[in-house]
């Protein structure tokens, strides 16, 4: 090639030209693109029993601490199920959704870190978790024993001016006073799952306070659901291998398996209570569970899982999320004489969630296979087909993924 010095000068200038372009506001901003925000954008309004209508809303303009999130996929919960079959929160019309997941699309000049004091940009992936709209000042580090049954979630609020309220959506208007976490780290399918994992993460948390699991503890979970599921898988991520899976569906008490119980026992195998206690204890080589899960909404089962516990044993009471009727049990054998220590769990707490990022990592790295919990994933075009399929009990983890 034949430089000359005229043709050197001339690529000097314009380098030095092009650095000075890079270094200008302007073309900083232009050389990371930010995806559009469009002026208008979809909701899944609930706006009567088992109906949803997406409906087209503008997108309300950005206050210094808002952040607008461009929705990649949500959950379908149990809760959602119940408002739209019945309406039992008296919601209607109501945006709902909040086992969301997506990315900044903008945000801001205020907000500069999430909930945990990581840094927060524009492409970051999150999750939301509480609001405190009266208390903003509120972090992840105060809130030990405050769990979010005393807060507002996106998702189960109201319908207001923004509209943009739940995950079932297209877009989320994060207000200030919201707590966010930056989760870039974690892919779609563990975003998705932190919600429902979160609340086992608190009920193993609430089941340590007994002193009574341990790690060679054998444990009970009763219920094999996305709740059971998680709970053996959280379980697991902590050293606890002898697990016992109690389930009436042999597809589920498989998985339960494949999720890290070491034996399962199929309820409708014996006939009696006597005959299944015998069928849990042989399942654990001839002894009594040290603790137990329960995770049915049935009170038959809270009933009989006192029957599978050691003396001095412990219980974690976690399946009666709406109110399933009363439970007959005999407090003299199955809690005096046998001197067990009970505690109840309601959905988690900030610092909960934050733990949860680290379980989800340690249970793929322990190739606990949470991927497969999701069974059935439809567009926000079907959403009410999500909900329907849900309502059917089919599969276990129903989630609204959108392109
Ligand atoms: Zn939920």
């Amino acid at each position: 090639m034949d430089v000359n010095s005229a043709n050197i000068e001339e690529i000097v200038k314009q380098v030095l030209s092009s650095m000075q372009g890079v270094s200008a506001p302007a073309t900083a901003t232009a050389a990371k693109p930010v995806g559009a925000v469009p002026k208008t954008a979809r909701v899944a309004m609930l706006t009567a029993l088992e109906k949803f209508e997406l409906k087209e809303y503008p997108i309300p303009a950005l206050g210094d601490d808002d952040i607008l999130v461009k929705v990649e996929g949500c959950g379908v919960c149990g809760t959602d199920a119940h408002e739209f079959k019945r309406d039992p929160f008296s919601l209607i019309p109501v945006a709902l959704g909040h086992e969301g997941t997506g990315e900044i699309v903008a945000m801001g000049k205020n907000v500069k870190k999430d909930s945990a004091g990581k840094d927060l940009h524009i492409g970051d992936k999150v999750v939301t978790c509480m609001i405190f709209k009266d208390n903003p000042d509120i972090t992840m580090y105060d809130l030990n024993k405050q769990n979010v049954g005393g807060a507002d979630v996106y998702g189960l609020i109201p319908d207001d001016d923004i509209h943009h309220n739940g995950w079932f959506a297209d877009y989320i208007f994060v207000r200030k006073g919201s707590t966010i976490f930056n989760v870039s780290d974690l892919d779609l399918d563990s975003r998705i799952l932190i919600e429902p994992c979160a609340v086992l993460i608190h009920a193993v948390e609430r089941a340590k306070t007994t002193g009574i699991l341990r790690f060679n503890s054998r444990v009970v979970v009763q219920g094999c659901g996305p709740i059971g599921l998680i709970c053996i898988a959280v379980l697991r991520t902590m050293g606890i291998e002898n697990i016992v899976a109690v389930d009436g569906d042999a597809n589920r008490l498989a998985f339960a398996k494949e999720m890290g119980a070491e034996n399962s026992v199929n309820f409708k195998d014996f006939k009696g209570i006597e005959a299944l206690t015998e069928g849990v204890k042989n399942a654990f080589g001839g002894y009594l569970a040290d603790f137990a899960f329960q995770c049915t909404g049935s009170p038959v089962g809270h009933a009989n899982i006192y029957k599978f516990i050691r003396s001095g044993g412990g219980l974690c009471e976690l399946g009666f999320f709406i109110n399933g009727g009363d439970a007959s049990i005999n407090p003299h054998f199955d809690i005096c004489a046998k001197e067990i220590t009970t505690v109840g769990s309601w959905v988690y707490t900030l610092r909960d969630y934050a733990t949860t990022f680290d379980f989800l990592k340690r249970a793929k790295a322990i190739g606990l296979p949470m991927e497969k919990l999701i069974t059935h994933r439809f567009p926000l075009e079907q959403i009410n087909e999500a909900l329907q399929t849900n309502l059917s009990m089919q599969g276990l983890k129903i989630a609204v993924i959108n392109k």
